[in-house]
């Protein structure tokens, strides 16, 4: 399609700009090598296109400008950002993207104790990797996966306990699955003072990867998304200054679900990423490959299924575009941590990871053989963006928090 396929009413000039330098990052650092990521065990490939990114700029973007970083405040430049990396590769793109994530909590509280400690560091020249751990392993009192996330549940299922001691936080738990664990240099860990507190126990804590009591276990083995690394993390008193608590009760919570609801935002971008690069594969691929004397895109069969998957990412892409306008604008939209805006941030990410899964098993069926090969890349859009439909809320809590928008429920 010719012309800008970003809507400007979204985005400003700048978004534009960068939006095609990490397409055209994409297509020169990550194309050439993309079939290696997944055998690249010990992430020199990977780690070498961080670097890149990091020389780029990405890892001090969203950063004070004090501490030298980029100072970004805009929810539609960074899933602009997601989603050409997510062309790319899915992986790459989170482990990319995680260390703001971690840091936004301590970025918006201003909390001057973390910035102080971390900023310097991750916005100097060399790459480092944040963590955002929030999800626990599952066990009898329930929780573990969207327990943790599920707004109804008010932090009651976190089991992850911080105790004040002097001017220590001391925290014991475990944490599964976080992106970038086991090779970050800072956590930012969610856990509870209490858990029949409620919302005000929630306590983000920031966690130096060199505190004693802090170890972790072997990574997993994962269908898909290999450019990022997850392990079980353990924290057996852990201690850390007090002031590396986000901000404080209720704030915390408040923090929290606020990254929960931009990050369904960013890896809608994500999948809707991974759907183009599937999309622009098969595109060329049915144009070339002659099945009963015609290309496979002249056969009105064939040109269905594309026309689905056009309708399917230009839509998300549309939608997600407007609900990280809508979060960049409270003043019009509504406050950022409102049901309404969970809901929209919801619908995005529910939509176009179901459109991505969609769009990569498709673009498969259309390629027969060819499609599950890794030579022609689709298997790996496939294999990657299943998880984005598993993760933030899985499937079904994403639809729970689609219908908060529109009346009180308790899930
Ligand atoms: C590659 C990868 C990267 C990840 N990155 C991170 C990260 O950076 N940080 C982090 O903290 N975690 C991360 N996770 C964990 C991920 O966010 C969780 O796995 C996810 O929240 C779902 O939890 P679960 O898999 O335990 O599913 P469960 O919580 O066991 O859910 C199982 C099913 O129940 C449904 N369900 C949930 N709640 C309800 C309800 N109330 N009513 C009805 N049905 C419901 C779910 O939608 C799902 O279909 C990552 C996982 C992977 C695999």
């Amino acid at each position: 399609m010719s012309g800008h396929k970003y809507m400007d009413l979204f985005l400003k000039e700048e978004d534009l700009m960068a939006g095609e330098m990490f397409r055209s990052f994409v297509d020169k650092e990550i194309m050439p090598v993309r079939q290696q990521i997944d055998d690249d065990k010990d992430h020199r490939i990977v780690g070498r296109i961080l670097q890149r990114l990091t020389d780029l700029g990405t890892q001090k973007a969203a950063f004070p400008r004090e501490y030298g970083g980029g100072g970004m405040n805009s929810l539609v430049s960074a899933a602009v950002m997601h989603e050409e990396l997510g062309r790319g590769d899915s992986g790459i793109a989170t482990a990319a993207t995680v260390t703001t994530w971690a840091f936004l909590p301590a970025i918006l509280a201003g909390n001057k104790a973390v910035l102080d400690a971390f900023a310097p560091m991750f916005c100097g020249p060399e790459l480092k990797m944040g963590c955002f751990a929030m999800t626990e392993p599952g066990g009898s009192h329930g929780g573990g996966g969207c327990d943790i996330e599920n707004p109804s549940l008010h932090g009651r299922k976190i089991r992850t306990l911080a105790r004040l001691e002097g001017d220590e936080w001391v925290i014991n738990g475990q944490k599964a699955w976080a992106s970038n664990s086991g090779v970050s240099d800072a956590y930012c860990v969610l856990c509870t003072t209490n858990p029949e507190d409620g919302d005000e126990g929630i306590a983000l804590i920031y966690v130096p990867a060199s505190s004693k009591g802090l170890s972790f276990g072997k990574f997993e083995n994962k269908a898909g998304m290999q450019g990022d690394k997850n392990c079980m993390m353990y924290l057996e008193n852990v201690r850390v200054p007090k002031e590396f608590r986000a901000a404080g009760p209720g704030h915390d919570a408040q923090l929290f679900h606020n990254n929960v609801l931009l990050a369904r935002i960013n890896t809608a971008a994500l999948a809707v990423g991974n759907a183009q690069g599937a999309f622009e594969t098969v595109l060329n691929y049915s144009g070339e490959r002659i099945v009963a004397g015609k290309p496979i895109r002249r056969h009105s069969i064939g040109a269905g299924i594309l026309a689905d998957m056009a309708i399917g990412i230009e839509t998300a892409r549309t939608y997600y575009l407007a609900a990280a306008y809508m979060y960049d604008h409270p003043e019009i939209y509504g406050s950022s941590s409102s049901n309404t805006m969970l809901s929209r941030a919801s619908i995005a990410k529910v939509y176009a990871a179901d459109v991505a899964v969609m769009v990569t098993n498709k673009a498969m069926e259309l390629m027969g053989s060819y499609g599950y090969v890794r030579d022609y890349d689709v298997e790996k859009y496939w294999r990657d963006c299943k998880i984005i439909q598993l993760w933030e809320g899985g499937a079904q809590l994403g639809r729970l928090d689609v219908c908060r928008g529109y009346y009180d429920c308790e899930f």
